[in-house]
């Protein structure tokens, strides 16, 4: 028999991604699609992530109805400097009856602008936050020009009393505290919260210039997602019903990994 690959990262979610820039001016520093375009020489040098451009073709002329959610966005952010263009993009995937996964750390000018204008496709939306700790200086350190941990909260809780559907992402779980920060979210997530680890820091995080500050900072990481703590959080967690484990952390549960694409479950 075949032995089919198992769905991680977003193809646990969805099988259809769309962006519409190149670059991300969160700069996080665990960031897979900057990691990627330095590797394929897409960008000279870590600091023009930095630099934000939509690419030329951003919104298509015609897009149909496909078969399955799309994520969007995938390797970049809706930051308020490319919201306008977001918008309009989105209008246009959501038109032909499209569901789409709208997946960001959230700036709260932004959320507000989304809810107001796709109001009309509420129930082909589902937004999803990418909170993974409670702690400024935790998310200052990994993801520095992304917001705070009140402006995400903050977002979440509109999109919610907005009646659209909503979902927090905790990948990557970034300190220990998950119980806390789950129970934090509960009351503003319908859909789902997930809880995933760090992955492959090796490789992406890069790590020149580190000192005992910036490793204290991996290792309160390290710690979130080591097996101890992971069955932990499972230990609380596990009856709740808007609790999903990502892959890294199925693993270590010895729960059974997706068998195809885009299950989001
Ligand atoms: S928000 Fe996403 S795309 Fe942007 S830098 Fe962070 S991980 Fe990369």
């Amino acid at each position: 028999m075949e032995n089919k690959p198992k769905p991680t990262g977003t193809k646990e979610w969805t099988s259809i991604n769309a962006n519409i820039a190149r670059g991300c001016e969160h700069n996080c520093r665990y960031c897979y699609a900057k990691h990627m375009a330095l590797r394929f020489k897409r960008i000279k040098t870590a600091d023009d992530w930095l630099n934000m451009e939509l690419k030329h073709d951003c919104v298509p002329k015609h897009y149909s109805n496909k078969n399955g959610t799309i994520m969007f966005p995938t390797t970049h952010d809706i930051t308020p400097s490319i919201l306008d263009k977001s918008i309009v993009f989105l209008d246009k995937i959501l038109k032909p009856g499209n569901k789409v996964l709208i997946v960001s750390k959230p700036h709260l000018e932004c959320i507000a602008s989304l809810c107001g204008k796709l109001k009309d496709y509420k129930e082909q939306i589902l937004f999803r936050f990418t909170i993974g700790s409670y702690s400024n200086n935790v998310l200052k350190f990994w993801e520095p020009g992304a917001p705070n941990f009140q402006e995400r909260y903050t977002s979440l809780m509109l999109a919610y009393s907005k009646g659209y559907k909503t979902s927090v992402s905790c990948e990557p779980l970034l300190d220990i505290h998950a119980v806390k920060l789950f129970n934090l979210l509960k009351p503003y997530a319908t859909d789902s919260i997930w809880l995933g680890a760090l992955n492959k820091h090796k490789q992406r995080v890069n790590k020149d210039g580190w000192g005992t500050v910036e490793y204290k900072f991996l290792k309160k990481a390290m710690k979130a997602k080591h097996p101890d703590s992971v069955r932990y959080y499972y230990k609380i967690l596990k009856d709740e019903p808007l609790i999903r484990w990502k892959d890294s952390f199925k693993k270590i549960l010895e729960i059974e990994s997706l068998t195809e694409i885009g299950m989001d479950v």
